[in-house]
């Protein structure tokens, strides 16, 4: 996402004329705080202690290959089924 905002302000400050490009240059150092502020938040995102400790006391394996899935990280998502699997187990599923 943060990567297609960047793109197309690039894209409008290389098409635009100069009374355009303050305000782009703004809009952009807007986006970045933005996107910087939501990092912020989710690093300090509230999840109970008791919580964490129980899911490393009984991860959630993967149905594909049957490694434990993290909550800390983006690479888990859910098959049709519904069942817990990685991203890249889901794309071989679906090959
Ligand atoms: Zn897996």
């Amino acid at each position: 996402m943060e990567d297609k905002i960047h793109s197309l302000c690039e894209q409008i400050l290389a098409e635009s004329g100069d009374k355009t490009i303050p305000r782009i240059v703004e809009l952009r150092d807007a986006l970045h705080r933005y996107v910087q502020r939501l990092r912020d938040k989710l690093a300090h995102y509230p999840v109970p202690v008791e919580r964490r400790a129980a899911f490393m006391q009984h991860p959630i394996n993967c149905v594909v290959c049957r490694q434990p899935l993290t909550l800390l990280t983006t690479d888990a998502c859910f098959d049709d089924n519904g069942k817990p699997v990685h991203n890249q187990c889901y794309v071989k599923l679906a090959a």
